[in-house]
């Protein structure tokens, strides 16, 4: 097929004239500038990116600085971005390059492939940007790009699709190694922005797509019924209690467990996640003993009840995730007293000093709004009652 032949021409001389330019991480050949930027534009907007990569480039410059941080630093300069666990695997990644390769990423992308977080596409990246292998990638965008361009049938989840846009991803690789990092830059820009899912150039008529007369999807009038589509199944709704417990300037954080969602976050002392349609009532009130022995189960109760009083309903906030709804409701409880039952995982935190701490996002933001609101300090206990 002609195109297969003439792509990566075409589209690196798209990209001299309609690609993204001056991004800080391309024509960067250092391997752990390239994997920051490809891991944090997952499942991030650029714009957002282009605010927080070289934050975090000045705060970890190199692998080895990064591999040497505390888990909860990288936790909290990610804050923010979601998908939390891009940020552990960052880490986990760093120290494996640092014991596994004395600190220099391998180019071959099957061996960056076995680094934690890393998968086929990234590890084509990293290889084709940094050390100009030719090697494809495939995500998202280049997959409803190629799906359109070929007509490929099949939902892109099904694995025999996916096998078959890795072979023609492959095949369609420019013949030079130099031309690797441009063509690849190229082919993410060119789904990123022309042809993307819901209006691509061809059918706004916008632009001229340098493709439309080769495009399989476009020459027979069904550019929207690629790539096929899976149905949805509608996303769960959860609900959860958290205890905002507070003394003066002080809250109390529950660091929680890595595996979960949100993992290795500091956030406040919570109950398990129930299906929406199992929780309480909306205005039921629980009493204050139910509710510390839901959040602090390791916690002997009668001394918290000494301590803890003044239960009063806050805010009920809706937290989005990808696959699911989740609804917080807070609960206001103030402690008369603060240092009581810390341990390694459960801390009074001054919120002057939040910053140092990674907090899930609607939880950063109801506690900024507190520091805010109370100016960070909180002499006057009554404020609170
Ligand atoms: S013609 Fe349309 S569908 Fe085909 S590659 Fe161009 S923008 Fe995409």
């Amino acid at each position: 097929m002609n195109l297969i032949k003439t792509f990566s021409k075409e589209l690196i001389a798209w990209h001299g004239v309609d690609g993204r330019q001056g991004l800080p991480w391309q024509n960067n050949r250092d391997p752990y500038a390239v994997w920051v930027s490809e891991i944090m534009l997952q499942q991030t907007q650029v714009a957002t990116v282009l605010e927080r990569y070289p934050r975090f480039m000045k705060r970890f410059p190199t692998v080895k600085r990064l591999a040497a941080a505390d888990i909860d630093e990288v936790l909290a300069e990610w804050a923010g971005l979601g998908y939390y666990s891009r940020a552990r695997n960052l880490h986990a990644c760093a120290k494996q390059v640092m014991e596994q390769f004395s600190g220099k990423f391998p180019s071959d992308p099957l061996l960056l492939e076995q680094l934690k977080g890393i998968g086929r596409s990234t590890a084509g990246a990293i290889a084709a940007f940094a050390f100009h292998e030719r090697a494809p990638i495939l995500d998202a965008n280049v997959k409803r790009t190629l799906a359109r361009l070929f007509c490929i049938d099949g939902a892109l989840q099904d694995k025999k699709v996916n096998e078959q846009l890795w072979e023609l991803a492959s095949s369609l690789l420019p013949a030079k190694p130099d031309d690797m990092p441009i063509y690849t830059q190229a082919l993410m820009d060119f789904g990123a922005t022309w042809c993307t899912s819901r209006k691509p150039v061809c059918l706004t008529g916008e632009k001229k797509c340098p493709f439309a007369k080769e495009c399989q999807s476009n020459l027979s009038d069904q550019v929207l019924l690629f790539p096929q589509k899976t149905i949805k199944a509608k996303s769960p709704e959860f609900d959860c209690d958290m205890l905002l417990l507070r003394h003066g300037n002080h809250v109390l954080l529950q660091k929680r467990p890595s595996k979960a969602i949100w993992g290795g976050l500091w956030c406040l002392p919570e109950s398990a996640w129930v299906a929406k349609s199992m929780a309480r009532a909306n205005d039921a009130t629980p009493n204050l003993k139910d509710l510390l022995t839901l959040a602090l189960p390791h916690q002997p109760v009668a001394p918290l009840l000494k301590i803890c009083t003044q239960l009063e309903r806050g805010e009920n906030i809706k937290h989005i995730f990808t696959h699911r709804h989740l609804w917080i409701q807070i609960w206001n409880i103030h402690a008369s007293k603060a240092h009581a039952f810390s341990s390694e995982d459960l801390k009074w935190v001054t919120l002057a000093n939040l910053g140092q701490y990674g907090l899930p996002q609607p939880i950063k933001l109801l506690l900024q709004g507190l520091s805010q609101v109370r100016g960070g300090d909180l002499k006057n206990e009554s404020a609170f009652r």
